[in-house]
């Protein structure tokens, strides 16, 4: 069987400035989850340490770095999902948890329930000892500052989700030497959402999902647009329907654009380990590794190649 992760750092317009240390997030964050399947681990545990580790990084919109509401508060959405029994856990607004892929995860596994939200997901944690920190930690000065100059978006259309709205929400995919797949996606959301906003992310079927019996996926981009078309599900329906996975997710981002006019990227990857990483915004951060080698890219139709060491 042959272990394979892919990750993603967000669909948008990446600027110049920050679109170095995306790619170099995306690299180590698969890198990261890659030696956990080596180790023998889960795909659950690959996906899980894959975006702890970007939602550590600043650069991306996921725990530290969230960008921030119209309140200019945070509020952290994710979502972690186990092709093998279809259980899956999710947390949406929820406030100084730096790591909510975890708060998914211990949702998943220590409930009957599939996503709490708000205030119940920060009790939740309290419940179980998980370590919270003060939000004001979360925001990184260049978040405050981007937030100051564009906090006069208030609504407004696609383009200004490209340039202004659009952020750097995590995910991660993985497929384990048993065969098993996972998902998990972790976001900010988009810069000025109304407070209590919740977009894809969180939402099983659009933000991921994860089924052996066909893959697994996680999606980035136009939150309200990936709900309208539960983007992580239609991408698997094609696979379902007999599609190679890279076809899949063109149909289903292409499907998007032509019935919403919504923009994003997908990630995904079959339990025999074919994967794919694409977008219709101009650039995603994107990193992939099987059989040590790692594969990286930003803008379309780009693809490089690292040998790792063994
Ligand atoms: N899909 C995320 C949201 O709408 C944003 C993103 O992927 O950039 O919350």
């Amino acid at each position: 069987m042959k272990a394979v992760i892919v990750v993603h750092g967000g669909a948008w317009a990446i600027p110049d400035e920050i679109s170095k240390a995306s790619v170099d997030g995306v690299k180590a964050a698969a890198c990261e989850g890659f030696s956990v399947l080596k180790r023998g681990g889960s795909a659950l545990d690959a996906v899980e340490a894959a975006v702890r580790a970007m939602e550590d990084n600043t650069v991306f919109d996921a725990g530290h770095g969230a960008v921030l509401n119209s309140d200019g508060e945070v509020e952290l959405d994710a979502i972690i999902m186990d092709g093998r029994t279809l259980a899956s856990g999710a947390v949406s607004s929820v406030k100084n948890i730096a790591n909510p892929v975890s708060l998914a995860r211990a949702v998943m596994e220590k409930t009957d329930h599939i996503m709490l939200t708000g205030r119940g997901a920060n009790l939740f944690a309290e419940r179980i000892g998980m370590v919270t920190v003060p939000t004001e930690t979360l925001v990184t000065e260049y978040e405050r500052k981007e937030w100051e100059k564009h906090k006069k978006y208030v609504s407004g259309v696609m383009e200004l989700f490209n340039s202004q709205w659009g952020h750097d929400t995590v995910g991660a995919v993985a497929v384990d030497c048993s065969g098993n797949v996972a998902c998990a996606t972790s976001t900010g959301g988009i810069r000025n959402k109304m407070v209590g906003r919740v977009g894809d992310s969180p939402i099983i079927g659009s933000g991921g999902y994860a089924d052996n019996l066909s893959g697994a996926v996680s999606c980035t981009g136009h939150g309200e647009s990936i709900l309208k078309v539960t983007l992580a599900r239609l991408v698997l329906s094609h696979v379902e329907q007999g599609k190679e996975v890279a076809d899949a997710v063109d149909l289903s981002l292409r499907y998007m654009g032509d019935r919403v006019h919504g923009a994003g990227g997908a990630i995904t990857v079959s339990p025999s380990g074919e994967w794919a990483a694409k977008f219709t915004t101009e650039r995603m951060a994107w990193a992939a590794v099987e059989h040590d080698v790692l594969w990286y890219g930003l803008d379309p139709n780009e693809k490089f190649k690292e040998q790792l060491s063994q």
